[in-house]
Order: C-alpha cells, then structure tokens, then sequence
C-alpha cells in the first residue's frame, strides 16, 4: 500500500505506506528535538510518517542488518505475512520467538 501524503507541518507531499500527516524529517524532529537522533527516534520517525510497516518497524529493532533486505521486500506489494527472522519461515508456525 503506496499513499501520497502531505506533510501537515511544512506542507510537502511524500510517499506514505499509511495515511500520514507527518513526513520522516519533520518526525524525526519532533522526536529528537533540538538534539541529535538516536536510533530509537529514527525508528519512530520511520513508523510515523510511514516510511516504514510496523512488521519493518519490528525488525528494524530486531536486525538492524535486515533492513535493506525487508524493504525490497516491502517495495512492491504489501505482504501480511510475517517472517520469521530466526527461521525464516512463516512466523506464524515456528515457534523461534516463543523462546526468549
Ligand atoms: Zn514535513
């Protein structure tokens, strides 16, 4: 899903894969403020302005290393599958996360 939004705080439009109001760089402002980003305020800027899933979200906090690899995943076409990065099988029937 591919939503072209506007930025409600400096008016420009971007690409969404939500129905956003804020873009990534005005989020990630209003989530670092006046300091310098942090991993953390990244991630929630990403997720807010809809840069990025909540799936994505999740394994972004799980294996930052993954990142490139899911969003060529998540280019095209929405996938409501979750994949187990433990396994890589369908989360729904491996049990990897189970074990903490
Ligand atoms: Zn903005």
């Amino acid at each position: 899903m591919r939503n072209v939004c506007t930025c409600e705080t400096c008016q420009t439009p971007f690409v969404s894969q939500k129905h956003s109001t804020i873009c990534f760089d005005c989020a990630l402002k209003h989530f670092a403020g006046n300091t310098d980003p942090e991993e953390g305020d990244f991630n929630s800027a990403l997720l807010l302005s809809g840069k990025m899933t909540d799936n994505e979200a999740r394994w972004l906090q799980e294996d930052l290393k993954s990142v490139e690899q899911v969003q060529d995943d998540f280019a095209e076409e929405e996938i409501d599958m979750d994949i187990c990065e433990i396994c890589g099988g369908d989360s729904l029937w491996c049990h990897c996360e189970d074990q903490d």
